[in-house]
């Protein structure tokens, strides 16, 4: 059994049968990441992929550890948060246009964090950025209060409970960031104190108001912590080729 993000269909579930045997003609469109066009029959109550063509295959993100756990996040987020025939307009052309970005940028996590936003923001449960979910006033920073599902401005943080401090820059960039605007969001850079805030805030909203935490996201963080071990000195014996490697 298989999960499809399709534009027509949304979520589709269905056997792909035979994908394991040598030369199997569905094979390469079930692989992950893959645009293709496909077909479906319905047999004894279950949808059954019967023909498929690769449109893209988006091979690079399949290259890169990082890029394919960012394209993870994504396909992660719409499979365990969509019902199957659940049809969120405008999703599919989005997460085309994500995997084709991801294959490039020269910051997959600000990308990924933008789609898992304007993910929510199509969702219906998008946090709550230039207005204060408190008092409704325009708020230009203050703190993320993941009970009232936004940035609470300074006069109500005192009673909002737990927050994350949001500062003046981060709102900016959160609006710029939830169009999902490809060209414009290949052009912001982060400061590395906005990047924190970022990334707290998009899991903190996700674990709340979904109710999830994505293994993609371990594995992506994994990654980023990742350092290689320190060299050993190589093997004192005449024959010691690949001694070190075997270890890296
Ligand atoms: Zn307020």
């Amino acid at each position: 059994m298989v999960s499809f993000c399709t534009r027509e269909h949304g979520l589709v579930q269905a056997v792909a049968q035979g994908i394991g045997k040598p030369g199997s003609s569905l094979a390469p469109a079930v692989e992950l990441f893959t645009l293709s066009h496909l077909f479906f029959a319905e047999a004894r109550g279950a949808d059954r992929l019967s023909q498929a063509r690769v449109i893209e295959p988006f091979y690079p993100l399949r290259r890169d550890m990082t890029r394919y756990g960012h394209a993870a996040v994504a396909c992660e987020l719409i499979v365990r948060t969509t019902e199957a025939g659940q049809r969120v307009p405008g999703l599919f052309d989005m997460l085309v246009s994500y995997l084709r970005a991801m294959q490039s940028t020269g910051n997959p996590r600000l990308l990924s964090w933008a789609f898992e936003l304007a993910y929510l923001q199509m969702s219906g449960i998008g946090p709550a950025i230039d207005r204060c979910p408190v008092c409704g006033e325009a708020c230009t920073g203050g703190a993320y209060v993941a009970s009232h599902g936004g940035v609470v401005c300074g006069r109500c943080m005192p009673e909002a409970g737990p927050s994350l401090t949001i500062s003046r820059g981060t709102v900016r960039t959160l609006g710029a960031m939830q169009h999902f605007d490809i060209d414009r969001l290949d052009r912001l850079h982060l400061a590395p104190a906005t990047a924190e805030e970022l990334g707290r805030l998009v899991r903190d909203h996700i674990r709340y108001h979904l109710d999830i935490s994505l293994k993609s996201e371990k594995f992506v963080n994994g990654l980023s912590q990742w350092r290689p071990p320190p060299r050993r000195s190589a093997p004192d014996v005449e024959d010691g080729d690949g001694g070190d490697a075997r270890d890296g």
